[in-house]
């Protein structure tokens, strides 16, 4: 097998890998990770190796002088990818198009004052230092940006810390061989391109591992979040439950209910919007008052599930007031009328309780010490009476 057709088959690698990105891409709304740029390098790196195979034997022409742009933007593109994959907003067409730019300016000057060998030498020396700042960044990011795909980011990095290696020692090659170094069947140019299509093969598949493990872990959060509070929703709420009764050292819990008195009067005076306003600031005055380690949930509706961990009667009934009593000082400004929205709430508070299959028969009892609140007047906290 010669170079030329491990070059054709990594043509046809990057330009399929191109298509599965931009499938990807599409299906990805809002928040497309970068998988749009990455298709766009793997066009680009896949149309200058097609170029390179067309034009045939290394030299001077415009198919080289593109062939070089494309190959040296197509690193650039994957760099901006991995920006945005990791949540940085940053424009792509504009740095391309100037890269590309520049870089045909930079080609055109070499070969007009220093010949074809140095424009060759000028596109392996210009690849090396992008890979290596490539592999840089991926090491930085390890430590950083990247804490939580320490793994990938030195996998990555040691590929292309390999092929920042190979590009080095084409630039060396170069300077002292000349032209005949970038013999397409030359021993080192079999080794380049086979470890290119090495890379080609194992990194676009690794990027979409990244990518589905991103969707996963927000599809993850999505699956036990309210939407309106970010507050743990019911599923959050027994999933964190069953985790904390699973620690050997976890103490009694009490489940504390609470509801927005006269809530539905809110929506009916202010409206809907001011009414999802205090929602979220009650929601928010609960998870501040709380415990860290606490669980607060959104049940519904106005209504809310505080679990106080590790605490006794007495340290539930406290927390309780506190939050009946930040609650009843917070303020949501109405639209109309303009003044103030202030609203208070009732809290029922369940018996102790040391497993998470308790949870419905807590709910119960919160529930009906809640219930016994709102009939003794509201703004209050009730408890469920010891058996
Ligand atoms: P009580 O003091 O007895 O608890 O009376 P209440 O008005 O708070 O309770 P009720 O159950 O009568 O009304 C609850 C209202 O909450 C009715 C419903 O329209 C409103 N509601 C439920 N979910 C939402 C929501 O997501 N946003 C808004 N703005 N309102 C909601
Ligand atoms: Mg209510
Ligand atoms: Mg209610």
């Amino acid at each position: 097998m010669n170079a030329t057709i491990i070059l054709g088959m990594l043509c046809v690698h990057l330009l399929c890998f191109c298509v599965m990105f931009l499938l990807i891409s599409t299906r990805l709304n809002d928040r497309k990770m970068g998988t749009d740029v990455f298709a766009a390098g793997h066009l680009l790196l896949g149309l200058a190796y097609c170029l390179q195979l067309l034009g045939g034997a290394p030299g001077w022409g415009v198919m080289s002088v593109v062939n070089h742009t494309l190959t040296l933007c197509a690193p650039v593109a994957y760099v901006l990818g991995a920006i945005r994959f990791f949540d940085r907003p940053v424009p792509v067409w504009t740095p391309l198009l100037t890269v590309a730019g520049l870089y045909t300016v930079a080609q055109l000057l070499v070969q007009a004052t220093l010949g074809t060998e140095a424009r060759h030498a000028l596109l392996a020396g210009s690849c090396a230092v992008l890979f290596l700042g490539m592999t840089v960044a991926l090491l930085y990011g390890m430590r950083t940006f990247a804490r939580d795909l320490r793994v990938e980011m030195a996998l990555f990095s040691v590929m292309i810390g390999g092929i920042c290696v190979l590009n080095a020692a084409k630039f060396v090659m170069i300077l002292t061989k000349g032209l005949p170094a970038l013999d397409m069947n030359s021993g080192f140019q079999m080794v380049f391109y086979l470890y290119m299509s090495f890379l080609g093969t194992v990194l676009p598949p690794a990027a979409v591992w990244l990518v589905l493990s991103r969707l996963v872990d927000q599809l993850r959060v999505l699956a036990v979040k309210d939407p309106l509070t970010g507050l743990l929703n019911r599923r959050g709420l027994v999933e964190g439950l069953a985790a904390h009764f699973r620690s050997r050292m976890a103490g009694s819990a009490y489940l504390l209910m609470v509801d927005i008195d006269h809530f539905k009067q809110i929506n009916d005076v202010h409206g809907h919007q001011v009414g999802d306003a205090v929602l979220c600031r009650v929601a928010q005055t609960l998870k501040h008052t709380a415990r860290q380690g606490d669980l607060v949930c959104r049940l519904g509706g106005e209504e809310f599930v505080v679990i106080a961990l590790n605490t006794d009667h007495g340290g539930a009934v406290r927390l309780a007031e506190r939050m009946r009593e930040a609650a009843a000082s917070s303020r949501v400004s109405g639209d109309h009328p303009p003044e103030p929205v202030r609203c208070t709430v009732t809290i029922g508070i369940s018996l102790d309780f040391t497993g998470a299959e308790a949870l419905d028969e807590v709910m119960q009892q919160a529930d009906t010490a809640l219930y016994r609140g709102k009939a003794a007047g509201r703004d209050r906290v009730e408890w469920a009476p010891a058996v």
